[in-house]
């Protein structure tokens, strides 16, 4: 288990210290902020979709290696996917993190990295902050979502 651990940390070090369509997207269809205040996490999303579709996404902004790492991680799985795909991964990705599902990280990819934050519950919400941001953009919000 603890080389798993150091590969998994080895994910979301790269993630963070070369986040993954980093930037803001020309003429996005979607732009939602999400904040984390317990935290200081904050980022920016803009998505670009083809009808119900993610075709593109960047996220800008800043925050811990958690958080950060795992808006990063997002991007990459979701482009490409439907809304209800992204739905479906962000309740694997929620009960993975909150450890409230059993093997959960078996199809989760990368996402699995984040298993661990299940044992540090005040980091489910910086781990999580990028998908709530996402899920509320895609549901046409337009108010920043905060985690408080
Ligand atoms: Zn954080």
């Amino acid at each position: 288990m603890g080389e798993l651990d150091d590969l998994y940390q080895e994910v979301i070090l790269d993630h963070y210290k070369k986040p993954r369509n980093f930037g803001v997207l020309d003429a996005p269809d979607r732009r939602l902020e999400g904040y984390n205040p317990l935290c200081g996490d904050r980022f920016l999303l803009t998505v670009k979709m083809n009808g119900d579709v993610i075709e593109d996404i960047r996220f800008k902004g800043g925050g811990c290696a958690i958080s950060t790492a795992s808006a990063s991680i997002m991007t990459a799985a979701v482009k490409g996917k439907s809304r209800a795909d992204v739905e479906a991964m962000f309740e694997k990705f929620h009960s993975l993190v909150t450890g409230t599902a059993e093997g959960a990280a078996a199809d989760l990819g990368k996402l699995a990295a984040f298993g661990g934050v299940s044992e540090f519950p005040v980091r489910v919400k910086c781990a999580t902050l990028a998908w709530h941001t996402l899920k509320a953009a895609l549901e046409g919000k337009q108010d920043a979502v905060t985690t408080e």
